[in-house]
């Protein structure tokens, strides 16, 4: 019989935090593959726990991911734990698990701490629909792309941020979505300095600026008012000559009849307008 892949959440930063069930199958387990041996070691021994610990990191993924599901389907049951909070949010937990799931080995995941939740629900935000972006992508381009993407995002924004970037990414955030856009930087969550600072984005840049940020945050950014960013639209169509709006659908082939159409959806009035504005137009050309 194959044994069983646990994802086991860990404390993100309190040992308080840590699960009756994730301690009993760490004690249990074969195998505790883990992130950071000598990081977990230190969680292992407070709670006594004495399981043999390999690694499995960003970087021996592949091989080392191979190696586990082997120890898998000969029938090893293995507990992953990362540095902290959920395996699989922001640390290659996810690749485990697509391994393990692709050679038909049973994972199950144990539920605790996780950094992500736990700043969304203290932001003081909207928590119904939010999206979790993790952390901003390095390369230029692609990070250049989601910033553009977020601007137009509704739900409330989770974004992880390392200290000694939280700064540079604010000022991006702030050029992108505006300096008035909410939000909350949540620090040493769980932890005794835990700070919970709710604030605009142009604060928070001019803040954390002159204050150098110490310890892991979260920013939970506020969504924009989709009604507010449809009138904005609407209100810059409006501001285009008719005949240059109608221009630029017939230039894509559509017939005046329905350009007149698409243009009245685009500033958000009626057809009968938008031909009654074409007559006047019209009219104070000749
Ligand atoms: N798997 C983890 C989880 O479930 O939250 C996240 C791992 S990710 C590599 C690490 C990031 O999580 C940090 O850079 C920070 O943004 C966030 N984080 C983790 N612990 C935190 C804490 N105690 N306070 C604030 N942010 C934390």
């Amino acid at each position: 019989m194959a044994g069983i892949l646990y994802l086991c959440a860990t404390p993100i930063g309190n040992l308080e935090d840590m699960t009756f069930r994730v301690i009993r199958t760490l004690r249990e387990a074969d195998l505790i593959a883990a992130e950071d041996t000598r990081n977990s070691i230190k969680l292992l021994n407070h709670f006594d726990i004495h399981t043999p610990m390999t690694s499995y990191h960003e970087f021996n993924r592949y091989d080392k991911g191979r190696e586990l599901v082997e120890l898998l389907l000969a029938g090893k049951n293995i507990a992953l734990i990362t540095d902290a909070g959920t395996p699989g949010i922001s640390d290659p937990g996810e690749e485990l698990v697509r391994l393990a799931q692709a050679a038909g080995i049973t994972v199950t995941s144990l539920p605790g701490a996780c950094a992500a939740v736990t700043a969304l629900t203290l932001s003081g935000l909207p928590t119904r629909r939010f999206c979790f972006e993790a952390f901003l992508p390095t390369d230029r381009k692609e990070r250049a792309r989601v910033l553009e993407e977020l601007c137009r995002e509704t739900r409330t924004i989770i974004l992880y941020e390392a200290p000694h970037r939280l700064v540079k990414t604010l000022h991006e955030l702030e050029q992108t979505l505006g300096g008035s856009r909410r939000l909350t930087v949540l620090r040493e969550l769980t932890k005794k300095h835990e700070t919970v600072f709710r604030t605009t984005l142009s604060a928070a840049a001019e803040y954390y600026q002159e204050q150098a940020p110490r310890g892991e945050c979260v920013i939970v950014l506020e969504g924009t008012d989709a009604g507010a960013q449809k009138a904005q639209e609407q209100e810059r169509w409006s501001r285009m000559p008719l005949a240059e709006h109608l221009e630029h659908y017939m230039a894509q082939g559509m017939t005046q009849k329905d350009a007149m159409k698409a243009a009245a959806a685009d500033r958000g009035v009626s057809k009968r307008d938008i031909y009654a504005q074409w007559l006047a137009e019209k009219d104070t050309e000749q």
